[in-house]
């Protein structure tokens, strides 16, 4: 392919950007990328009673986050810009009356009330009103393709509310052709005469979208499947102008985990996942919205499980770094069906994303949540820390429970643990146990072995006799790492004062 190609990500700032949005923004990106091409973002912000003040910013942090930033758009490389539909008002109108002198639009005059009378009597006879070639020309509607050239400009002269409607043409069948769900065919009488421009002077979505697309010098547009009963009117609406059309491309729905419907802005919060890249507070009602970013989740690994929504590589292959989904991505591996999202999978691939970091980037994410814990350690042992807990951790948030003990002692003991393994006579072993380490010269994992065991072998008891209370006495629950790595981390007076503590405690 040329250099060419130009996508854009055109969302409407009507509230934070969902998972599903920011999948559509990432496959642009990567298609972009692959080609060598731009990546426009492109703010369709025309729909003022749906705008939302601060979701423009949220898309461009969210997009930040997730490290696939646009090429162009507002306030960056404002080559065709501005990139705000809003700042672009002025040039829509040109365009719709471009189309009204072709005879490729018309004005109607049609009052809410009598286009709501039009669909009540529909009703009535068990029909659908649909404004199109079937009634548009019969009289009944009031528009510039019944009314004489003098009684539209009276009418406009007069200040009547209009709109201006797409004139679809008759009796053809289109012929589409879409990247993801190859040829598709449309009988032009399905569709509606679709308003492209109102009476306050904004265009609709539509008009908007397609003038813009063309003078964005967009080569793909790749969008969501909610926008492909747009395309015949879009791809008309090529044709009605003369100018050249770029491919499309629908993208799967992102699917619930249960596989049925469409997964939406509310689902996160019944089903207990996030659906929003970064938190959102709704300014208005104050509400908080968790996102991915605060969940813990690294962006790369989010960005991964993304990718693979409606798209695979052919291979079995699942982790990728966005490097080499640039190289992997192909529209052609996009598939037509929905894809289920997997809040399960998601964990899946932020635990392989933490395994697979260092341990010293991995301690610099936990030296603040040891801060806020209160605290103080050397880094060095905290990165040690970190090498011997991170493989049990999906988030770096676990490390806390994972390792608290390395930090502090034990604030009490898991009592069901307790119960069964401190007997009777443990206590009188414990206390052998600590003249046994006491007597241990030099404290390292192989003498803390030697010792200790040998200790166990000459008593003929049973290792976990001692080795279970040890634990429960270093750690307050029978979890964690190799023993030894605990005792000798935490050092030989430590070590013994837990055990002291623990037979002060537990009897
Ligand atoms: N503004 C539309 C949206 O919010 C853009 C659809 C398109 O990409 O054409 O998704």
């Amino acid at each position: 392919m040329s250099d060419n190609v130009r996508v854009r990500f055109a969302p409407s700032p009507t509230g934070p950007l969902h998972m599903g949005g920011v999948r559509t923004a990432l496959f642009n990106y990567l298609f972009a990328k692959k080609h060598n091409g731009t990546f426009v973002l492109r703010i369709e912000d025309t729909d003022q009673t749906r705008y939302v003040a601060n979701a423009e910013q949220y898309i461009v942090d969210a997009l930040e986050w997730c490290n696939i930033p646009f090429d162009e758009g507002p306030g960056k490389n404002e080559k065709f810009g501005p990139y705000r539909q809003s700042e672009r008002k002025d040039l829509y109108k040109q365009y719709a009356e471009e189309l009204l002198a072709n005879g490729w639009a018309y004005y109607a005059f049609d009052t809410a009330e009598q286009l709501d009378a039009h669909r009540k009597d529909h009703e009535a006879n068990g029909k659908t009103f649909i404004y199109n070639w079937h009634n548009r020309e019969k009289g009944r509607l009031v528009n510039s393709l019944v009314l004489s050239e003098e009684e539209v400009q009276q009418k406009i002269a007069a200040g009547e509310k209009y709109v201006v409607r797409f004139k679809t043409p008759q009796d053809q069948t289109l012929i589409l052709e879409d990247e993801v769900r190859g040829t598709i065919k449309i009988d032009t009488n399905t569709l509606d005469d679709k308003i492209l421009f109102k009476s306050d002077g904004m265009p609709t979505y539509h008009l908007a979208n397609i003038v813009d697309d063309h003078l964005m010098e967009i080569s793909h547009v790749i969008r969501g499947e909610e926008w492909l009963p747009s395309l015949p009117l879009h791809s008309l609406l090529y044709t009605a102008f003369g100018w050249e059309s770029p491919k499309f491309a629908h993208l799967p729905l992102i699917l619930k985990p249960v596989g049925k419907g469409k997964l939406g802005k509310r689902d996160g919060d019944k089903l207990g996942f996030p659906v929003f890249p970064l938190e959102y507070t709704n300014e208005e009602t104050g509400n908080v919205t968790r996102g991915y970013k605060e969940d813990g989740y690294f962006s790369d690994a989010f960005v991964n499980m993304l990718a693979l929504l409606g798209w695979n590589p052919g291979t079995e292959q699942e982790l990728f770094s966005l490097e080499a989904l640039v190289e992997a991505f192909d529209l052609a591996r996009v598939s037509k069906s929905g894809a289920k999202f997997s809040p399960d999978k998601t964990k899946w691939f932020n635990q392989q994303y933490l395994q697979q970091k260092t341990d010293n980037e991995l301690v610099e994410l936990y030296l603040p949540i040891l801060e806020n814990q209160g605290v103080t350690t050397d880094k060095d042992f905290a990165e040690k820390v970190v090498a011997l807990i991170k493989e049990r951790a999906v988030f770096v948030q676990d490390f806390w429970d994972l390792s608290s003990f390395f930090f502090q002692d034990p604030i009490e003991y898991d009592p069901k643990a307790a119960k069964k393994q401190w007997k009777e006579t443990t206590g009188e072993l414990m206390t052998e146990l600590v003249t046994v380490i006491e007597g241990i010269e030099e404290f390292s994992i192989e003498n803390a072995q030697t010792e200790i065991k040998g200790w166990i072998t000459s008593k003929e008891i049973g290792f976990g006799k001692v080795m279970q209370p040890l634990r429960l006495s270093l750690v307050g629950k029978l979890a964690g790492p190799d023993l030894f790595e605990i005792m000798t981390m935490v050092g030989k007076e430590t070590t013994i004062k837990r055990i002291q503590n623990a037979i002060t405690n537990l009897g």
